[in-house]
């Protein structure tokens, strides 16, 4: 049998572009596929043909030789022995032509991004208001530096498939329907590692303990998340890394209690100090301030010291220091006290109202002890 002429086979113009050829040969290769043509000698002769005539023409060189000697500038071209040989032979054409069909196509190794991490850090409370910077030791995957995440020893790569010449699929006959099924042997990837890294156990990845400095910003708050960039898992397949978030949780402080960046201390004060004032020594996040409590302070009463409490992380911006000061009441008199006060009670002639006041309370009592003492006889 005379062999055809290879644009004839491929039923392309002698002018065709690469695109126009590969779209034919596809078209071929589809139709004559011996999966598809099962017995059929002469679609497995056109099979052979087109593959061969695809192989001259895709490239350019070889191509410009046939187009000046014919068959005898490209002897040796062809030579085929199954579709198998064809199928490794033209791996990307397929895998792309299959990639396009869509549902349940190969499998791609595709680049993957890596696994965000978190990592819970507790913090005192003198670090989260002064800021510091904290080493932490996080276990995380990472690209194996043996194989460099491609899973094979040393010297070694991912082979093609051979089952599936590198497509990850195969086709499968069911009654007159055939179907692709992935790739028994490569698993649908259209690669198999036959050396695999030892190091990794062919997984492209270790786990590794990494040890970070964490800088925390003055002023954070417990449930802040601090995202470190690129510090999570190792992507797959040459993806970018994910990010760690370090979520913050501030211990308690016996001094100071927190609310939001405002710091609140409370100290307790005799009733005369209330009256006449009095010099406290406060404690502030820098040290030791004398604060003078006005005369006149009531129970409960809170003084705002500005600047004084956290600062906002990232602002130019500082909470204040909140002093409560609670007025105790002398529960143990001594003979002269009392006598002091009944005096200062005597010239405390201001409050009627209260003196009122006084009295209808001690009635109210009377009369509720007579009430409960009548009930028990
Ligand atoms: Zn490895
Ligand atoms: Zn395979």
């Amino acid at each position: 049998m005379g062999r055809r002429d290879y644009y004839e086979v491929l039923g392309v113009a002698r002018t065709a572009s690469q695109e126009e050829i590969k779209k034919s040969y596809r078209r071929l290769a589809m139709e004559y596929h011996p999966d598809r043509n099962p017995g059929d000698a002469e679609a497995e002769v056109r099979f052979k043909e087109a593959a061969e005539a695809y192989d001259v023409l895709r490239d350019e060189d070889k191509r410009t030789r046939y187009d000046r000697f014919g068959h005898e500038g490209v002897s040796g071209a062809g030579g085929f022995r199954s579709a198998d040989d064809i199928f490794s032979h033209f791996g990307d054409i397929f895998s792309d032509l299959f990639g396009f069909v869509g549902a349940g196509a190969g499998r791609r190794r595709r680049p993957t991004q890596g696994a965000d991490l978190r990592y819970s850090l507790n913090v005192s409370f003198r670090q989260a208001a002064k800021g510091d910077s904290v080493n932490i030791k996080i276990p995380r995957n990472t690209t194996c530096p043996e194989c460099r995440g491609t899973r094979a020893a040393s010297g070694t790569g991912p082979e093609k498939c051979r089952h599936c010449g590198g497509v990850g699929q195969v086709l499968h006959n069911q009654g007159f329907f055939q179907i692709r099924v992935p790739c028994p042997v490569c698993g649908g990837f259209g690669e198999v590692i036959a050396n695999p890294c030892p190091r990794c156990k062919a997984t492209g990845q270790i786990t590794e303990m990494r040890e970070l400095a964490v800088n925390i910003p003055a002023g954070v708050d417990s449930g802040n998340r601090l995202r470190l960039r690129g510090e999570g898992e190792g992507g797959m397949n040459g993806g970018p890394p994910g990010d760690l978030y370090v979520v913050i949780t501030v211990e308690q402080d016996d001094t100071f209690s927190r609310d939001g960046q405002n710091l609140l201390v409370t100290r307790d004060i005799s009733f005369v100090q209330a009256a006449l004032g009095v010099k406290l020594d406060i404690p502030t996040l820098d040290g030791n301030i004398v604060f003078d409590v006005p005369r006149g302070t009531q129970s409960g009463e809170i003084f705002h010291l500005p600047g004084r409490g956290l600062p906002y992380p990232g602002r130019r911006q500082t909470g204040d220091l909140l002093v409560e000061v609670r007025v105790l009441t002398p529960k143990n008199l001594t003979g002269r006290q009392e006598e002091i006060l009944r005096e200062f009670a005597a010239l405390d002639e201001q409050k009627p109202l209260n003196a009122a006041r006084n009295f209808i309370h001690k009635v109210g009592r009377a009369v509720g002890e007579k009430l409960s003492s009548a009930g028990k006889s």
